[in-house]
């Protein structure tokens, strides 16, 4: 007989298997002997309280056998198989390409960047000699934005099937386990780069294709239907069907489309700047006094408040993890954090940020697709510009910055290219930064010891969604007026994560076998 059960238990007993099992007896009233295997479904930690606890849900194998399912993952041999054509190797190209793999289709992906080992290179140059390639970064190049980033793997996307599917595949490929358990998981920078490989030497066996250093720079159109695109500009390659997952970075692609006539509109996002606080401080407040230990993770934080009706809320919050330049091109710069799987860096950030509307843009005329664009795009010179034109960004103490007034120095931070000090109330537009000072109070208000001047302000945090859509039809997931295009994921709109967008993917393939 399989119960299921629910456990509250102090956090500390979180890997004390003996102790959860003497718990499940007492609570079932089942006797130890007859309990056979204990099987973890989720785990949460819960801190309201001052006695921290793990929820735990169970099911409890009684007097039965438990025969772990290890079988994820069921590629077909494909090599004569029809072939897909995928634009870009993120999340949503990389698990478009597993899923046609499962369901018998050939994914030919093409890749801008360099695989995950050349890339690691050119992160390192943009750290230590702040030149940024321009097509291999921190979001251009094998696993997309998500390779080196925290690796968080919690969504709202309410495709529930397809998101254990997606953590399925990744332990397939080489991620921890927890993944399946863990309410928030996480994987980290310093593991996906390996599960990305796997996941790439599995596509090519099963006779799949991946190349790299393969930018798209056009595209073949006849009487909107997209017969197929050009490649580096020389090389053309023909396809009944094309997932276009390029990111919300690739902005030579929302151009690309403009001038083919393809359908492109404004799109909301948000922008602000990434917080650091020492991760000592955030535990704190969210511990109760206590700091992290063996068995309490370094603390994480999610907030939201609204100013005058428009949003401003915390976004892709980094216990433990570091600031990373995330620009894709020369003269901009850019913000985004990650972590290593263990979270053990001293400090914590989070990007904060105010949700845009065009309506609401200075530059907004209506039917304008780049509004929203032009203004991400602004916001990103006039950082690089303040801060001296490199990869140094402008930085501020937080209460400095409530105050109205330059700080003299700092502490520590994580971003390496270094930070300048600067007064963000001159250089980000006014509206965002009245907003952001008064979300910033409200959230010191919500968190106390969050409003500190040991906390750095780091501009800008500018690509948190797309600032375009690329529309598609509901149903059949094609472009609503160019056949055989489908728009897919974080670039087109229709998600905002590393799952949402491999759950994208993944529904692209499922629309397109049904039509093969
Ligand atoms: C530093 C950092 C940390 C992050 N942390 C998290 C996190 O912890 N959790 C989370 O859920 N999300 C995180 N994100 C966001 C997440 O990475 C993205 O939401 C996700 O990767 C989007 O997937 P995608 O496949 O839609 O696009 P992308 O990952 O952006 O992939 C698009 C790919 O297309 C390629 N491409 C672009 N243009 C062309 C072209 N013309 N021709 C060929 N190829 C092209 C790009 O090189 C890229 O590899 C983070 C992002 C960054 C940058």
């Amino acid at each position: 007989m399989i119960k299921s059960t629910e456990l509250r238990i102090p956090y500390q007993k979180i890997n004390d298997e003996s102790y959860i099992k003497d718990a499940v007896s007492k609570e079932l009233k089942v006797d130890l002997i007859d309990i056979n295997h204990i099987e973890r479904l989720k785990q949460s930690l819960d801190a309201r309280g001052k006695n921290i606890v793990y929820n735990l849900r169970l099911d409890i194998y009684i007097k039965e056998n438990y025969i772990e399912n290890q079988n994820f993952f069921n590629p077909k041999n494909v090599s004569n198989a029809k072939e897909i054509g995928i634009i870009g190797a993120g999340p949503a190209g990389l698990f478009a390409a597993l899923n046609a793999l499962e369901v018998g289709l050939k994914p030919v992906i093409f890749e801008r960047g360099k695989d995950v080992r050349e890339r690691r290179r050119d992160l390192a140059k943009i750290n230590k000699e702040h030149l940024i390639d321009d097509d291999s970064n921190y979001c251009f190049g094998e696993g997309g934005a998500g390779t080196y980033s925290d690796g968080k793997l919690y969504t709202r996307s309410k495709k529930r099937g397809n998101v254990k599917k997606v953590l399925e595949w990744l332990v397939h490929f080489g991620a921890n386990k927890n993944i399946l358990v863990e309410a928030h998981p996480h994987i980290g920078t310093n593991k996906l780069p390996q599960i990305i490989q796997a996941i790439r030497e599995e596509i090519v066996k099963q006779g799949g294709e991946v190349h790299f250093n393969s930018k798209v720079t056009d595209f073949v159109v006849e009487n909107k239907v997209l017969k197929g695109f050009v490649i580096n500009e020389t090389e053309t390659r023909l396809f009944d069907h094309t997932i276009l997952a390029t990111g919300h970075s690739a902005r030579d692609i929302y151009y690309l489309l403009d001038k083919h006539n393809i359908d492109i509109e404004a799109k909301p996002f948000a922008l602000g700047v990434r917080i650091e606080h020492q991760q000592e401080i955030i535990d704190k407040i969210q511990y109760h006094g206590r700091k992290n230990d063996e068995f309490l993770p370094p603390a994480s934080y999610s907030l939201v408040t609204q100013v005058d009706d428009i949003g401003v809320f915390s976004f892709c919050m980094c216990p433990g993890g570091i600031i990373a330049p995330c620009a894709t091109t020369q003269n901009e710069v850019v913000t985004n954090g990650w972590s290593p799987s263990k979270r053990d860096n001293p400090h914590a950030n989070s990007g904060i940020v105010v949700q845009i509307n065009p309506e609401t843009l200075p530059n907004y005329k209506a039917n304008d697709p780049f509004v929203c664009l032009d203004f991400q795009k602004q916001v990103e010179h006039d950082c690089w510009k303040a801060a001296g034109k490199t990869q140094k960004i402008p930085a501020q103490r937080l209460i400095d910055f409530i105050d109205n007034k330059k700080s003299i120095d700092f502490p520590s931070s994580s971003y390496m290219p270094g930070i300048e000090s600067v007064n963000l109330n001159d250089v980000l537009p006014k509206f965002i930064v009245d907003k952001l000072r008064q979300g910033l109070i409200d959230f010191g208000k919500k968190m106390k010891g969050f409003m500190t001047n040991e906390a750095i302000l780091h501009a800008p945090e500018s690509r948190t969604s797309s600032p375009i859509k690329i529309p598609r039809d509901k149903m059949s997931l094609e472009h609503v007026s160019t056949k055989g295009l489908y728009p897919c994921a974080e670039g087109a709109g229709y998600a905002g994560g590393i799952v949402s967008a491999a759950v994208d993917g993944m529904r692209i393939i499922d629309v397109l076998m049904e039509k093969n």
